[in-house]
């Protein structure tokens, strides 16, 4: 099985410089073949391949060599599947890549080209970057590492790497699952995962930055700077949910075989919310990879998840007595028949797992 680690890279200077080669070489080979396909109908990849060799070992453009030639490579795969999608009618006609577009090339594992060290990692003609990772994959076989630099000014290597299936072992557990806006999971043993508390701080952090760029002169070098700063805080809100979420599904992933949740219309349910369009907007893509995930992780871990139907009323209903009453936006359901006082999404997803155990 194939998985990707986003890692930090943080390059010297001359490190820094052989990357622009590189990212410009790159450009170059695309933009190269791109015309020459244009002019010439050829749009054959073999063809392109053959005359890159060509090009490597004229005296015009020898300079070629010192780019990684997987890089190159790569970058004539790229513009390969550009024309399949075009020609499929999938995506527009490709075009030249600038400069100031986001900069990238992937490079492939060959002889120990790529080596992940503790502090740094190997790569072909930069030798070994300072980098800063999360999770030690040293023991797994890498495929290709795909090289950025992105709008924020922050260097970043994806890599893809083939890693053995895990199988979680079976717990004879089920749960439900309350999806909310202040706690966004809760389970039916009441854990409650990823706080709203969290997107506030981040939205706060964002606006503050955002407010900041409003005070400087329109394309300024302030206003520059300031602009990639916005563009880090973005990126860290977005690394930091995706872990978040990430981190909560597998966890209960890990602790139950069966995973009772509603069948619901998120977008339907933060419409009847008071909320700013920055947090609707997290609540909205964060509850939404929180059941792509869930979905995902339960079939890769041969575990199971239940979709109960939508218009059940899990949050009106008592999981005691299972009289409804409506509780309205109170956090505490306080049953006014069995007297049973109980936090509402605890109470909710009670109420999915009962309601999921007697349907199926
Ligand atoms: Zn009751």
């Amino acid at each position: 099985m194939k998985k990707g680690l986003r890692i930090r890279l943080y390059p010297n200077n001359k490190q820094i410089n052989t990357l622009n080669i590189i990212f410009g070489h790159t450009r170059f080979v695309y933009n190269y073949f791109l015309d020459y396909s244009k002019n010439s109908k050829d749009y054959k990849y073999t063809n392109w391949s053959k005359m890159l060799t060509t090009l490597k070992n004229s005296d015009d453009t020898i300079f070629l060599k010192e780019a990684d030639k997987f890089a190159l490579q790569n970058s004539l795969k790229n513009l390969n599947r550009a024309y399949e999608n075009f020609f499929s009618k999938r995506a527009n006609e490709p075009v030249f890549k600038k400069k100031h577009n986001a900069q990238s090339y992937r490079t492939n594992y060959t002889n120990n080209n790529i080596v992940l060290y503790e502090k740094g990692i190997k790569l072909p003609k930069l030798g070994i970057i300072k980098c800063k990772y999360g999770k030690d994959i040293k023991d797994n076989k890498i495929i290709n590492v795909t090289v950025k630099l992105l709008k924020s000014g922050i260097y970043e290597a994806s890599i893809i790497y083939e890693c053995e299936e895990k199988t979680l072992l079976k717990t004879g557990n089920s749960v439900g699952i309350d999806l909310g806006i202040r706690k966004l999971i809760t389970t039916s043993d009441n854990d409650k995962y990823i706080s709203d508390l969290d997107i506030d701080r981040l939205n706060k952090k964002i606006r503050k930055e955002q407010k900041r760029l409003s005070k400087r002169t329109l394309h300024s070098n302030n206003w520059n700077k300031q602009r990639r700063k916005l563009a880090k805080v973005y990126q860290y809100k977005d690394h930091y949910m995706l872990d978040t979420i990430h981190k909560a599904t597998k966890a209960i992933v890990e602790k139950y075989d069966t995973i009772y949740m509603e069948d619901l219309d998120i977008k339907d349910l933060l419409s009847k919310q008071k909320l700013k369009i920055h947090k609707r907007e997290m609540l909205l893509s964060s509850l939404g990879q929180i059941t792509t995930l869930l979905k995902y992780k339960c079939e890769r871990y041969g575990k199971e998840l239940k979709k109960i139907e939508r218009y059940y009323p899990s949050s009106q209903t008592c999981s005691h007595c299972g009289k409804t009453y409506r509780v309205g936006k109170s956090e505490t359901y306080r049953c006014p028949h069995c007297k049973l006082i109980i936090d509402r999404d605890y109470n909710a997803a009670l109420n999915i797992l009962n309601y999921g155990l007697s349907h199926n």
